[in-house]
Formats: structure tokens, sequence, C-alpha cells
């Protein structure tokens, strides 16, 4: 393979048919930080809104460090994998704390910060630092298993160490921000998963896997984790307009709120263990089914949870628990409650 050649290409091509994105155009270390991070998961359509409205509110790394943690899941509510954002506060704040605000430069500093992996490490020095550090999303995966027909995926460690490798040898030292880009936009408008447009890609002429005429077989397809479904019973508790939510622990969701519920084992009566759960919380409830239920689907699990209305309800005070508007909550909730919520709403009126 030429590979300057190709450089050279894709790289004119990247010149020519880069979308006009709000995080291009910046060196801004915290910046393009922040736009990497809401694009793990999450297509550049969504991203787009939050990432104006998230730096609107956090402009600096010193104003995010500076936020509560409550502030900055609310501005990322809707974004989903919360994860992200937890992440990214810490990071910031530890960067005030221990390099004085600045944004490390250096890739052993800056990839021991919490969230950053290869990816985003390889992502933000590249843009920002010019640091010749690739960055392996899925969409560059695909694009180099097709240019040399590498039956892999990132996926496997096997292959995501063959992919990392030919990664490395292709970033270049000149530019080598604009080449990860320019990698990623090719993957996300012309050699996208299924029927790439191969005719207008610029590098053609080097990809093995459009020579083979099977261009959709790499990287080999892998099978998807199956399913779980999930029974849940909620609690709908309203008082003046505002819905009672508690705040969510354990691995999921953590530190987002919802309305009181309680997982369901197979059969179980929704109505007995929801009375437990509240009680747990300190919450005593007349509860009646309303026959309704709300659909949700969180990575693999696909949750039915029935609503129950709750009357007469005592609520006692707790840091766990909240009265909120559901139009301007100033928590994030989840996606689940934002739908229980709107089901009030219709089965109230
Ligand atoms: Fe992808 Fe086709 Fe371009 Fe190869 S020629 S990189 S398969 S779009």
């Amino acid at each position: 393979m030429d590979v300057p050649a190709l450089r050279r290409r894709l790289l004119a091509w990247y010149g020519r048919h880069r979308r006009a994105l709000p995080w291009r155009g910046t060196r801004d270390p915290y910046r393009i930080w922040v736009s990497e991070v809401m694009l793990q998961q999450t297509q550049v359509a969504a991203v787009t809104p939050y990432y104006r409205a998230f730096l609107a509110r956090f402009p600096t790394l010193a104003s995010l460090a500076r936020a509560r943690a409550a502030d900055v899941l609310a501005a990322w509510a809707g974004l989903g994998y919360y994860r992200r954002a937890r992440h990214l506060h810490a990071a910031a704040r530890l960067v005030v704390r221990e390099h004085g605000g600045r944004v490390p430069d250096r890739p052993e500093t800056f990839g021991r910060l919490p969230g950053v992996g290869h990816y985003t490490a390889g992502a933000v020095l590249s843009i920002a630092f010019d640091h010749p550090l690739p960055a392996l999303d899925g969409n560059v995966a695909r694009v180099l298993a097709r240019l040399e027909a590498l039956p892999v995926t990132l996926r496997d460690p096997r292959g995501a160490r063959a992919l990392q490798t030919l990664a490395q040898a292709l970033v270049p030292t000149r530019r080598p921000g604009d080449w990860n880009q320019a990698l990623m936009e090719l993957g996300a408008t012309v050699c996208v998963p299924r029927a790439p447009r191969c005719p207008e890609c610029p590098v053609r002429r080097w990809c093995r896997a459009s020579a083979l005429g099977r261009p959709e077989a790499f990287p080999p397809a892998t099978a998807r984790r199956a399913p779980v479904r999930v029974r849940r019973a909620v609690a709908l508790i309203e008082r003046r307009g505002r819905l009672l939510v508690v705040r969510r622990e354990g691995p999921l969701l953590a530190g987002l709120w919802e309305p009181p519920g309680v997982e369901l084992g197979d059969g179980a009566p929704a109505g007995a263990a929801l009375r437990a759960a509240l009680a747990d919380l300190g919450v005593r409830a007349t509860l009646a089914p309303t026959g309704e239920s709300v659909r949700h689907a969180i990575t693999h699990r696909r949750i039915e949870a029935e609503v129950w209305r709750a009357a007469d309800a005592t609520v006692p005070r707790s840091a766990r628990l909240r009265w909120v508007d559901p139009a301007r909550p100033g928590v994030a909730l989840t996606a689940l409650a934002k739908k229980v919520a709107r089901l009030g709403a219709t089965v109230r009126r």
C-alpha cells in the first residue's frame, strides 16, 4: 500500500467533504474532549444540541470542575450512558486539582484520567496537540478492516490489537488530528456499515475488501447480546402537579432520579413488592394499578414497568427523595421517569 499517497488522498477529500460540526475548527482540548465523550455511543445529530447546551452551561473546564454533580447529570440528561458524564466531571476536578486547570498534553498523564481510554486519548491529543496517536472507534475500525480485508473486530482482543497496530502505522506525524477525523468522517458518511458507497470513496484504489467485491463482509458480523426481559412496578405519586422521585443507586444510572419502583421476579405480585419497596424508603401509601405500563430499554435490558397510582401518601424528608415538576425537574430524570410522568398526565385527564 502506498501509504503517503493514501494519506494525501484522504486528507484532500476530508478538506472538501467534511461536515461543519460545532466541535470542528477548535483546538481547545476541553471542547474537543467534551465532544469526543458525547460522541461515544451517540450519533452526531443527537449530540449537537447537547454539546452546545453543555458548553453554554460549562464553558470552561474550571466551570465544569466547580459544578455540582447533580447539575452535570441534569445537563447530560437525555444523552444516556451517564457514566461518561460522571467520569468527565471527576476528570475535570482532577485536572484543576493536580494540573493547574490545564488539560495534560502528555499521553501517559491524560490517559490516566477517569474515563479516558485509548480512543479518547488519541482523539483529543491528536486534534488539540498534534500527537501522532490513532483514534480507533467503531467507524475507523470498519474502514481499516475493509482497507486490509481483515476478518477481525474491535470486540476480540487479537482483532483489536491488529487494528490498533494498523491504525498506529497509518497515522501521520503531520496533521494527525485531521487524519483521525478524516477516517472517522469516511466511516460515518461513505464507508458505512451497510451498502458502503465504494464508487465515491477516495481510497478505493487501496481497498482490498472492495477489490474482493464484498466490502460488507468486513468486519465480520458479531453475535448480539440476547435481550433480557425485565418486569418492574413503579409508583406514580403526585402532589400538586409534582412527582415523587428517588435517586437511583447501584451500577446502572446511579445518581439519576425516577419514581420509586421495584424489579419483579417471574410471577411475583406487583402490589406487595411495590408496597415493600416504598416501605424501605419510609413511604406509606394506598396503591392501585392504573392498568397501564411503560416500556423502556437500557443496553440489552427490555423493561416493562407496570404503573401503580398511590393515594394518601406519607413521604418522609430524605436526601434520596424529591418532589419535582416533570417539565422542569432541576435534576436528571431517567427516560423511564419521563415516560411515567407523561403517562401520569394522560391517566389524570
Ligand atoms: Fe469502504 Fe468501499 Fe472505501 Fe473500501 S472502497 S474503504 S469498503 S467505502
